[in-house]
């Protein structure tokens, strides 16, 4: 007999507006106007500028201000110095345009200045679907939630993607499956939870078999990175994201890159203690190892499968294993439960770069 139950649970509601569709950015203006916007500030990259100067020879934000510094892991001068332009231009609205660090940025200012802002992602980071807000100062990036961080409204135009490096928009990617996957097992994971990331990893896995076809089309992985920016949202993160934050944290890292490498190797421990988080993989990636294949996508599009390949040194990966387990909190709520011994073995598999294993 079908057991009918389903265990309680609560949802903390999904409250971002979302504009999706190719050449989306187009409607930035209107999103900033309907935002009540009146002096908009911009923050961006350099890149990013070339696209602002699309959109306003179309349809002009108008911006009072561009701020095109910022920077990989929102370093807290950057933030003053935005701020500071913030205050020059007197906006009263931010558009972010750019990867996690350029929407990191703008949720800085909001949560300092209470000014709110428009997304507009370059990446899959998946950042502006959540309260996650973070600041790195003198190497040390502290992360913090706070409801005002989260956008107004966010532009999903999968054109901007189209300049994305194929190496790291895999990357990116599996940063975004990350989140599907840790929000599948997460201790407060519940059905509506699982069914996004259920929808997120086939999406995401499809959208990367179009783009090892060559098709750089983008909109199923943009797509599959606004659901996984929900999970992330929706359930607590795992020893996953934990890793990622200490080792990249600690050893300045590329953020998409240290997720897509360790990711396999902590599905390898995970899964086997998380059956729907497991059986969303397999049927995602079509195989009862669906570690094996991420690797597999990842040497197919040249990535690296190694930290070392990012520069980093063994002793110093493996030394991080006590600070990982000291972030899981006791008592751990798994899927595994782990010794320090146990992580850095994982660390050092995830050094090396040999095949992820059960
Ligand atoms: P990023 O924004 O630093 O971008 C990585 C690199 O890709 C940069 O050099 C950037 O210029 C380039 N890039 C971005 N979009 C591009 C495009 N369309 N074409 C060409 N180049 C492009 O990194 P990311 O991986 O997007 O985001 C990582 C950051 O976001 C980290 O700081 C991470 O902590 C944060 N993040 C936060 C959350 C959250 O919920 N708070 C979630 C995920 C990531």
């Amino acid at each position: 007999m079908i057991d009918d139950r389903i265990e309680p649970f609560t949802f903390p509601g999904l409250p971002t507006r979302i504009e999706f569709g190719r050449g989306a950015r187009f409607r930035a203006a209107a999103v900033c106007e309907r935002a009540g916007f009146r002096r908009v500030l911009v923050v961006t990259t350099a890149r990013g500028t070339d696209v602002l100067a699309q959109i306003d020879a179309v349809a002009p934000i108008g911006a009072v201000g561009v701020f095109a510094g910022s920077r990989t892991h929102v370093p807290t001068p950057t933030v003053r110095e935005a701020r500071e332009m913030a205050d020059a231009v007197a906006a009263d609205g931010v558009v972010a345009i750019g990867g996690g660090s350029a929407v990191g940025l703008a949720k800085a200012i909001a949560h300092y200045d209470d000014i709110p802002y428009v997304a507009l992602p370059t990446s899959l980071a998946g950042s502006e679907m959540t309260s996650v807000w973070g600041e790195t100062t003198d190497g040390h990036k502290r992360t913090a939630r706070d409801e005002r961080v989260r956008p107004r409204e966010v532009i999903y135009d999968p054109e901007l993607l189209a300049t994305l490096p194929t190496g790291l928009a895999v990357q990116s990617a599996l940063n975004a499956l990350a989140h599907v996957t840790e929000a599948a097992y997460a201790p407060d994971t519940s059905p509506l939870v699982q069914s996004l990331a259920r929808e997120a990893a086939a999406v995401i896995s499809g959208g990367l078999e179009s783009l090892s076809a060559g098709d750089r089309s983008f909109d199923r992985l943009l797509y599959g990175a606004s659901i996984a920016g929900m999970c992330l949202s929706s359930a607590a993160m795992g020893i996953h994201h934990k890793i990622c934050h200490v080792v990249g944290g600690a050893l300045d890292l590329p953020h998409a890159a240290t997720h897509a490498i360790v990711l396999p190797h902590v599905l390898a421990l995970n899964l086997p203690a998380a059956g729907v988080a497991d059986s969303i993989l397999s049927a995602a990636f079509a195989s009862p190892r669906p570690e094996s294949r991420i690797q597999e996508v990842l040497r197919q599009a040249s990535a690296p499968v190694a930290l070392r390949e990012l520069g980093a040194s063994r002793e110093a990966v493996r030394a991080l294993a006590g600070a990982v387990v000291a972030d899981l909190g006791d008592p751990q709520r798994g899927p595994v439960v782990v010794t320090a011994a146990e992580v850095e073995a994982l660390l050092d598999r995830a050094w090396t770069g040999i095949d992820a294993k059960r």
